[in-house]
């Protein structure tokens, strides 16, 4: 073959990079309602007629265009906002290509009507394809409109593939939703014809995605707001009850952008995983912000995905945001925690009313164990955790404090407990000042159900916990603070244990060998053999091997199954094996302590993975049941 290159005619590369950037009518919508948000427009009304194969009508009150800029608008490469290489590498607007008015305008018949503010008059500019465009004087309101007739026309191959009206205009609506999600204070009109679909008024976030979602959804938004370092996380997630089959109902903006991400998805979903059929995706609105320099948004034709600098920590910080959000909600419906609780379970005692704030005794409120004598709080180390489950006895003594710090709480971990047991409840400062006969103070009244469910009286009716998940939750942030250092939670083995550990057992210990010492194991390795000196707190004497050894195999397994990082493994590893079985009988006050334990987490309601821990029966439930009305 006699080989001649040539450079292609403009209007051929336009009618190229339409295929990649015009699919369907959706993406002309998408593409114009872009440059009209890019224009700072505050209202912008959409008309699409035959679902947009007939005609696209776009009017926005933006920043309209010159006559100059309008006469480059449409030519390939066309854009006033970008300039310098370095500009793309912080992309503030939605499109940055100058692609799309060219595109469009190789495929349709393109009219663009624009005026800017300090104009006397606007400009009217008719494009068709192989012809000149023609721009003429044109009266006309402040800011753009743009038509776009017979998409397609000179496309047949691309036309054959378009789906059924109803299926064309299922995409238009959807994209015409998440832009009115992602700009709240921006008032969208959107119009099938002469119908309208909708017109949702400038408002929050909250009011907008009840004016589109309905009325009911009110009552089941979940608030979420979060910030780590490098990424903000805002928004907001539906209780399960609003979840749906499809993942139709999930919207990700970065920085403002529409993106989908199965990751990101996963990162929402995994906080909700057992609160959720297995086939349901939970509703979600959430806005990410992060550096534009950390994310590139010119790795997909119509920008639908993105890439991070660091996805993992998005990852976590999704993840984080929604199980906090989780946490605060009202998924057990009847108790509300206004606050956090503590995140302690240390208490500083004044040893008596008249002693200086420095003469203090730290003691674990839940043993009842003195810990030491402080002076200042940089002094103390933490040596003990609430040994709850490793057998260890508490001396009368202590049992006698413990009756006392049962109702001596921080004030948040008090007003968690006001929310559940009700106002009769000493008060944390009185309780101390007063140093009143604590035994005559109404306490928390625990019973277990098959030595697998707790039943605690709260004020509004009763609470059901789940033992296993409850216990895994608490020894789940008790590992993540001995890896960050918070406190020791190692204990020394009086008979260090041998133990031999296969190939795999082997390469894995060495992998995390250093968050296992954190996490309080202490060992030191000979060929195929390790010797156990120290274990963390919370496993039980003779178990040592068991616990280590199950440890790495849940390690191995969640490394497959979740993103989230070494640490977070190995502390739901730890949580998972370590933690009290169902089937274990409890007496009251180990009852009482896992409850308190559990309520000084930060998230009482679900486990690590996701499952829930506390179920919640209100009164009026008996109440219905047995006939009374209240
Ligand atoms: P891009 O958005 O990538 O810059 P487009 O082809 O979509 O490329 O648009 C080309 C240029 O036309 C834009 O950069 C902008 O300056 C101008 N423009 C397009 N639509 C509008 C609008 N609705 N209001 C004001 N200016 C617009
Ligand atoms: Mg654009």
């Amino acid at each position: 073959m006699n080989k001649t290159i040539h450079i292609l005619p403009e209007f051929i590369a336009n009618q190229i990079a339409a295929g990649e950037v015009v699919q369907r009518p959706e993406s002309v919508v998408k593409e114009l309602v872009e440059n009209s948000l890019d224009a700072g427009a505050t209202q912008i009304s959409v008309i699409v007629r035959g679902a947009g194969k007939q005609l696209i009508h776009i009017v926005d009150n933006g920043s309209g265009m010159s006559r100059e800029d309008l006469s480059l608008a449409t030519k390939r490469h066309a854009t006033s906002k970008i300039m310098t290489v370095q500009d793309l590498e912080r992309i503030m607007t939605l499109g940055f290509r100058g692609e799309a008015l060219a595109s469009i305008g190789a495929i349709a018949h393109l009219e663009i009507r624009t005026r800017q503010e300090t104009d006397e008059f606007g400009w009217k500019l008719t494009a068709e394809p192989l012809k000149e465009d023609s721009i003429e004087p044109f009266k006309t309101e402040t800011g753009t409109q743009i038509f776009v007739r017979n998409l397609f026309y000179n496309v047949p191959a691309r036309k054959k593939f378009l789906r059924s009206d109803l299926t064309e205009f299922r995409h238009i609506s959807e994209t015409m939703l998440k832009f009115a999600l992602s700009r709240p204070n921006v008032r969208f009109t959107f119009f099938d014809a002469d119908a309208l679909v909708f017109d949702v008024k400038p408002s929050d976030l909250e009011h907008r995605i009840i004016a589109l979602m309905g009325e009911k959804s009110a009552s089941q938004l979940i608030k979420v707001d979060f910030s780590a370092p490098l990424v903000k996380i805002t928004g907001y997630i539906g209780q399960p009850s609003m979840a749906k089959q499809s993942r139709t109902g999930q919207y990700f903006y970065l920085n403002g952008r529409s993106i989908s991400s199965r990751s990101l998805s996963h990162a929402v979903f995994f906080p909700f995983e057992h609160l959720l059929d297995k086939n349901s995706h939970p509703f979600f609105v959430i806005n990410i912000e992060i550096d534009h320099e950390k994310v590139d948004v010119n790795v997909h034709p119509q920008k639908h995905e993105v890439k991070f600098d660091d996805e993992r920590m998005v990852y976590n910080a999704l993840s984080q945001g929604v199980s906090e959000a989780l946490q605060r909600s009202n998924l057990t419906r009847e108790v509300h925690f206004r606050e956090q609780v503590a995140q302690s379970p240390f208490e500083k005692m004044q040893l008596s009313p008249s002693s200086t704030p420095n003469d203090v005794l730290l003691v674990n409120r839940l043993t009842g164990e003195i810990i030491n004598s402080i002076s200042t709080p940089k002094q103390y180390s933490l040596q003990s955790t609430p040994s709850l489950f490793s057998g260890q006895k508490t001396s009368d003594y202590s049992q006698n404090l413990l009756q006392k710090t049962l109702h001596t709480f921080t004030p948040t971990h008090q007003s968690a407990f006001e929310a559940l047991f009700g106002n009769e409840n000493p008060v944390a400062s009185e309780a101390k000042e007063q140093n009143s006969d604590l035994e005559s103070q109404p306490e928390i009244t625990v019973w277990q159900l098959h030595n697998k469910y707790i039943f605690v009286q709260t004020d509004k009716g009763v609470m059901i916990i789940d033992q296993h998940n409850a216990h895994e939750r608490i020894l789940y942030e008790r590992a993540l603070k001995a890896m960050n250092k918070q406190f020791t939670y190692g204990q020394h083995l009086l008979f260090p244990v041998k133990i031999e550990l296969s190939t795999s057992e082997q390469s894995l210990i060495k992998e995390i060998e250093d968050d296992l010492m954190l996490l309080g194991f202490d060992f030191t390795i000979e060929g195929m053999i390790i010797e156990i000196r120290g274990v963390p707190l919370d496993v039980h004497s003779g178990e040592e091997e068991s616990a280590l050894k199950e440890i790495l195999v849940q390690f191995e397994e969640y490394q497959q199954i979740r993103h989230s990082d070494k640490r977070d493994n190995l502390a739901a590893s730890f949580g998972c094996k370590a933690a009290i079985k169902s089937g274990h009988k409890l007496s009251a006050i180990e009852m009482r302590r896992l409850v308190e334990d559990l309520f000084a987490t930060s998230t009482p309601y679900v486990c690590p993975h996701g499952r829930p821990v506390v179920v919640d029966f209100p009164l009026v439930e008996f109440d219905n049941r047995f006939g009374r009305t209240s």
